[in-house]
């Protein structure tokens, strides 16, 4: 049950960001814990089917009943009963229905369901007499009758929500092309958020599920303090713009480096404290609203940008002596720009350079993944720094974050060639190994 929302000024809750949270005074845990028994992601329906559990890599000795019990030893010591996670990257695939054009148009789904988180395609693109047909073996995989609470329920969003609570750098993102379902999956219907809802619609998506889930969370620990702050950014033609206070000129914002908490941020970025549901909401509405104004069409647009909604989590415990220590986890929710645009431009020859004003964030993204997956390449250069949206997303992918990849595909046979596309890129960036997580 989502409350109803509540008049109060907000305005002075609003700081703006010149340095990240500054680094958790813990040092990085390096101990490795046993993994658990684990529990599933979900059992099996007949609308999606999961594999392996990525709570059964998260979970362990540490968890927020372990700092309660806890309380009064020192800092050092809660932190290296917190877990690793051994496998920092969970990939799940979500299938949208066919649409009523493609229905109209006679086309029909190329993709069948084996289960155990497989997905068959018939008919490859380019494949020969031996591979008309292939299966790929993900995390998950949601098919199109899976509603929008199978997918907040057993993608891995949950775990993935109580690792940033716990002081994590995670990352959720949506992959995949234009019209496949990434917003959808993660805000819902244009304007749906918007009706101050005292229930879920069934339609709601990740977001807000997961702005519930937090302060469920949240309100079980009483001994713990949490502060969150909440910003939302985009990203198009590799400029930032802060969703959250546009201001007349929607002059971009800088990033730069920060030596005392070791990442990138960006200068000058609203964030807003965010004490209850409502106010996370109103973030949300602000930044989506804000995202279209003065849009003349706003598909083409939303397909060329990313937008980064990010909630950074600190969490206070009154250690001996009454001196208060923490630490800041971090949770990003990106909705990707469509991948096509990536293949395009991937297939017209250019480079780097000359895909800058088309998009250079997507197609960094991919090289990093690429270059993580890789066991050849593993040691070498990975080119984080080489796009903003790396940049910013590169303490999730570095190897001391995690991330929930959602790759959203269209079954329909006129899409497949970009639906193959996007579950090789899965397929890739399930296939990651970096270090195992570690607190911050
Ligand atoms: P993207 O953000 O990837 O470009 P959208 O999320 O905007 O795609 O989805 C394109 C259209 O398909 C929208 O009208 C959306 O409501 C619909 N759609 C996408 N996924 C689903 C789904 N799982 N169930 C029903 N409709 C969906
Ligand atoms: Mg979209």
């Amino acid at each position: 049950v989502v409350s109803t929302r509540t008049n109060r000024n907000r305005s002075n809750e609003r700081i703006k960001q010149n340095e990240p949270p500054s680094e958790n005074s813990s040092t990085n845990s390096t101990k490795t814990i046993s993994k658990s028994q684990g529990s599933h992601i979900g059992s099996p329906t007949t609308s999606f089917t999961s594999t392996n559990s990525w709570k059964s890599r998260a979970s362990g000795s540490g968890s927020l009943e372990n700092i309660n019990e806890n309380n009064n030893i020192s800092f050092r010591k809660i932190a290296t009963s917190f877990p690793q996670v051994e496998n920092n990257i969970h990939v799940v695939i979500r299938v949208r229905p066919l649409n009523s054009k493609e229905i109209r148009c006679g086309d029909t789904s190329t993709v069948d369901f084996p289960g155990n988180g497989q997905i068959l395609v018939h008919g490859m693109p380019n494949g020969n007499s031996n591979q008309k047909e292939k299966t790929f073996s993900y995390d998950a995989v949601f098919e199109p009758a899976s509603s929008q609470e199978d997918v907040f329920e057993f993608c891995g969003i949950k775990e993935l929500i109580e690792m940033a609570v716990e002081g994590f750098r995670c990352t959720a993102f949506c992959y995949g092309q234009t019209g496949s379902g990434k917003t959808h999956t993660l805000t819902g219907p244009p304007g749906l958020f918007l009706q101050r809802p005292t229930a879920y619609h069934k339609d709601h998506g990740l977001i807000l599920r997961s702005f519930v889930y937090l302060f469920q969370l949240l309100d079980k620990s009483s001994e713990i303090h949490y502060t969150l702050r909440a910003s939302f950014l985009e990203i198009y033609n590799e400029k930032i713009i802060d969703l959250l206070n546009l201001g007349s000129s929607r002059k971009p914002l800088p990033i730069r480096w920060s030596k005392k908490a070791r990442g990138f941020f960006v200068e000058n970025l609203f964030t807003v404290v965010c004490e209850e549901l409502d106010d996370l909401i109103a973030v949300l509405e602000e930044g989506m609203r804000n995202r279209s104004v003065g849009k003349h069409n706003m598909n083409e647009y939303s397909s060329r940008s990313h937008t980064i909604l990010t909630i950074n989590i600190t969490s206070e415990i009154a250690a001996e002596g009454g001196v208060f220590i923490s630490r800041t986890g971090k949770l990003n929710f990106v909705d990707l720009a469509g991948s096509e645009v990536t293949k395009k431009t991937q297939s017209g020859g250019k480079t780097l350079e000359e895909a800058n004003n088309i998009n250079k964030s997507l197609m960094v993204l991919g090289y990093c993944i690429s270059s993580l997956s890789d066991p050849k390449r593993i040691g070498t250069h990975i080119p984080y720094r080489d796009s903003n949206l790396t940049k910013l997303l590169a303490d999730s992918l570095a190897g001391n974050g995690v991330t929930l990849m959602i790759a959203c595909i269209s079954p329909a046979k006129s899409n497949q060639s970009e639906s193959v596309n996007t579950l090789r890129y899965a397929s890739r960036a399930k296939k990651i190994k970096t270090k195992p997580a570690v607190l911050m």
